[in-house]
């Protein structure tokens, strides 16, 4: 069976090649990312529980133990345990982590209302798993991502790792299981250029039509200035 093996292997080239082509983008190429709330799931209904279930027993119990003409004889219990469940339900729910993006624009923790802390592909120089936290470094910022917490958003910001900056995640050879968890699809604005510099050159980009950005990693070059191989991931740029 020679021919079609020879027709498959030319298709998988001619497509490797276009996709080549394509990783260098213009400033108006769609970008989109997912986002991972973490408060998804049975976890992020227990410590509501648990709070108020404690709150109730805590209450029934200064109702038994104080108000009552003779003390309930499990007052005492139900206060104890009362305050207990209280204190678990506070501990827990400020444990929980805020949501987390993958996508065009890198790696991002939301912190606060609509303030979204970033980490372009570009900036990172390190990637890790270790207990159970996948983490991402660079530019004096750090993104972790717990696994048991967001297993989806560890899941997508591992496989991107491999496909956007292979040599930083060379040292990871485990998987993480995304647990069916996909996110949610939220659409980017475009690349914003104007002011930043050209990687290659230094040139300050004053035109956005004069930008080019790595489709892959996010680093912006000017347009008579793209090095053959992008100088921040290593990606092809030529077409
Ligand atoms: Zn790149």
């Amino acid at each position: 069976m020679p021919k079609p093996k020879t027709k498959a292997k030319r298709r998988s080239a001619e497509s490797q090649a276009s996709a080549r082509g394509q990783i260098l983008k213009t400033v108006d190429a769609a970008r989109s990312e997912r986002r991972f709330a973490p408060d998804s799931g049975a976890m992020s209904v227990l410590p509501i529980v648990a709070s108020s279930a404690g709150a109730l027993l805590l209450g029934a119990g200064v109702f038994g133990q104080f108000l009552r003409a003779i003390p309930h004889p499990y007052a005492l219990h139900m206060l104890g345990v009362g305050v207990l469940l209280l204190l678990v339900g506070l501990a827990m729910g400020a444990r929980s982590r805020p949501a987390i993006r993958v996508g065009d624009a890198g790696v991002g923790v939301e912190r606060g209302d609509e303030q979204i802390e970033r980490l372009g592909w570009n900036e990172i120089d390190a990637i890790r798993l270790a207990s159970g936290v996948l983490s991402f470094s660079g530019s004096a910022k750090l993104v972790t991502i717990d696994l048991a917490e967001n297993p989806g958003a560890a899941a997508l910001a591992l496989a991107e790792a491999r496909r956007r900056l292979p040599v930083r995640v060379k040292d990871i050879d485990e998987n993480v299981n995304a647990k069916g968890d996909v996110g949610e699809l939220v659409v980017l604005e475009p690349f914003q250029a104007a002011g930043l510099r050209c990687k290659a050159t230094d040139r300050l980009l004053s035109m956005e039509r004069d930008a080019r950005v790595c489709g892959l990693c996010g680093e912006v070059y000017h347009k008579d200035s793209v090095p053959d191989h992008c100088l921040s991931c290593d990606a092809d740029l030529t077409s």
